[in-house]
């Protein structure tokens, strides 16, 4: 997916900007950027991989060299960014979050209109979608308003930061699926997709952007631009999966959503008088929830597995599954001890093509345990996110509940099938959990409903994006 960091400052930025990007680093593992603007030299700008080293190792160098008090920064698991741009709006860097899905359209649009040209193509990915969103942005008369038509020609969603010579423009996408946040300190501001990033530096939260609004911070303070919209679509699986348990989205700490999920899920075994040994999570995204089941049900955490993490950096991450798949397996080390002859309650933060989760039991009863229930910390994943460049992105039909309801359907269903599949009150929807169950071994499997991850998110469910789950847009 990737995220961004921008700092306008009193002093120099660089530090702050090389430190708050690089907090970001869970979120992307292809590329790393920085670009400042400094009054005499214009702008500067460093783009490395960090397929293989990590962003601070790569940046070191060009933090050394830069200079500037106004810069943005990306993580990036899809194009080079940030990019620079001379247009009629002026001279600026640009940095995005999102996904196009009407990339060709848009493209084809513009060389047809005659006004574009795109210089940067990236090997099998074709025109840059950072490049594209400047291209819509600079058919407009202001950067507001260019943000605003670029994000409405969309098909997707688009946050954006835009660094100038005087200041930021920081935009969050239309419906508010990605987060952006705004901190302050004595002498500068920063504009950042995690919370979490600025707080070792030194700043405070002083806002976070409402959907598609537009703010431009300057050092001395927040100019509104655009004011937010009122249809708000929060990306629930950023707290179930994707953020660093340190983050707050919606002013909510996804390590403490997730406690919140663990005890829920335990609430609901209650009365199902299910014993066992241990409970214990899948590292990283499944531990809090695990250590909520534990708290809450009263049977001791464990860590069966350790991640053996000196050497595996999150940043090593291959582009192809098969690759991804051995990596993970080869991260995890397990503690036969807490294993042999043990039954095990495991939680997982989802499963989603059930090959990792499969494979994690067969190994367990390999290692001699007795029983192992799974719970994952959200409901079935039925449909492949539409809205957001998740490196999990996958396509519908590999997705095991899918694979599950072709089974019991006798062949691929029709939408309108598949919308029953996913209502968790249908006896359809209890078969596909049964199906997934048999199929990857568990000796039990139950999952939390839509609500329960509302209740956890503690935001209300019309305010979350909820379609990977429910296929409601
Ligand atoms: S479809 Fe799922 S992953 Fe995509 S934005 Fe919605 S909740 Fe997030």
């Amino acid at each position: 997916m990737g995220g961004f960091f921008g700092v306008v400052s009193k002093g120099s930025c660089i530090m702050d900007l090389f430190f708050g990007t690089d907090y970001h680093s869970h979120l992307g593992t292809y590329v790393g950027g920085m670009a400042v603007c400094n009054e005499e030299t214009g702008f500067d700008r460093s783009i490395h991989r960090i397929t293989n080293k990590q962003f601070r190792s790569q940046l070191e160098s060009a933090a050394a060299r830069m200079k500037g008090s106004i810069g943005i920064g990306c993580i990036s698991d899809t194009d080079p960014q940030p990019l620079l741009v001379c247009s009629r709006l002026g001279n600026y860097a640009i940095t995005t979050v999102g996904r196009i899905n009407n990339k060709d359209e848009l493209v084809q649009k513009a060389l047809a209109d005659g006004h574009a040209q795109f210089l940067e193509l990236s090997s099998n990915r074709g025109v840059n979608e950072t490049e594209l969103v400047a291209s819509l942005i600079n058919e407009k008369t202001t950067i507001e308003e260019g943000i605003r038509h670029a994000q409405e020609m969309i098909d997707g969603s688009m946050s954006v930061l835009i660094a100038t010579k005087d200041g930021i423009y920081a935009a969050r996408d239309l419906v508010g699926r990605t987060p952006v946040v705004i901190g302050m300190k004595e002498d500068a501001l920063c504009a950042s997709f995690e919370s979490h990033a600025y707080l070792n530096l030194g700043y405070h939260t002083l806002k976070e952007l409402g959907p598609a609004e537009v703010v431009f911070i300057t050092a001395d303070g927040i100019e509104p631009k655009l004011p937010p919209l009122p249809k708000k679509r929060m990306c629930a699986f950023m707290w179930t999966y994707y953020g660093y348990p340190t983050a707050n989205y919606e002013g909510v700490n996804v390590e403490a959503s997730r406690n919140r999920c663990g005890q829920m899920l335990a609430e609901n075994d209650k009365d199902k008088n299910i014993r066992v040994d241990y409970v214990g999570g899948i590292p990283d995204s499944g531990t809090a929830a695990a250590i909520g089941y534990a708290n809450a049900s009263g049977v001791p955490f464990a860590r069966p597995f350790i991640k053996y993490t000196p050497t595996w950096p999150r940043s090593f991450m291959p582009q192809n599954q098969n690759m991804r798949n051995q990596v993970a397996h080869m991260k995890l080390i397990a503690i036969d001890e807490l294993i042999r002859d043990k039954s095990l309650l495991l939680v997982d933060d989802s499963i989603v093509r059930g090959t990792q989760m499969g494979e994690t039991v067969d190994f367990l009863y390999e290692s001699g345990a007795r029983e192992v229930h799974v719970r994952p910390a959200c409901p079935p994943v039925m449909y492949g996110c539409k809205y957001l460049n998740f490196s999990r992105s996958t396509s519908d039909m590999d997705l095991i509940a899918r694979r599950c309801i072709v089974e019991l359907e006798g062949g691929v269903p029709s939408d309108e099938r598949v919308h029953v599949y996913a209502d968790a009150s249908t006896p359809e929807h209890a078969a596909m959990v049964e199906r997934i169950r048999e199929k990857l071994k568990f000796t039990t499997l139950s999952y939390p409903s839509v609500e329960m991850v509302s209740r956890s998110v503690q935001v209300p469910e019309d305010e979350i994006c909820t379609y990977c789950w429910t296929g409601r847009e």
